[in-house]
């Protein structure tokens, strides 16, 4: 019997062949050659494990950067949507977004 697995990660689809000796007449078995069947755990799982690395490689470094600089202009007296300094001003003077003040 030779059994081979496709897809990556995880397999997805698994593929058997089984020989026996075909002129054997007591020899009978199930189709030798039957079709490819889906493994649900790589069917299931392998969009999920691509889907979350492709969320960390295209989207976590831009959000990380925006938000690093958010927290870097709050915390030099900037506003933290346009970068325009505020000082005590409650509402930003120049985009007019509201000012949290920082601790
Ligand atoms: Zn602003």
């Amino acid at each position: 019997m030779d059994v081979s697995h496709y897809g990556w990660p995880l397999p997805v689809i698994e593929e058997k062949q089984m020989w026996w000796d075909w002129n054997d007449p007591v020899l009978t078995g199930p189709i030798s050659d039957p079709p490819p069947r889906l493994l649900w755990m790589g069917t299931l799982a392998n969009p999920i494990l691509l889907g979350t690395a492709a969320w960390l490689i295209l989207v976590a470094p831009l959000l990380a950067f925006v938000l690093g600089r958010r927290a870097w202009r709050a915390h030099g007296g900037q506003c933290t949507g346009c970068g325009y300094p505020v000082g005590t001003s409650p509402v930003c003077t120049e985009c007019g977004a509201a000012v949290t003040p920082s601790g």
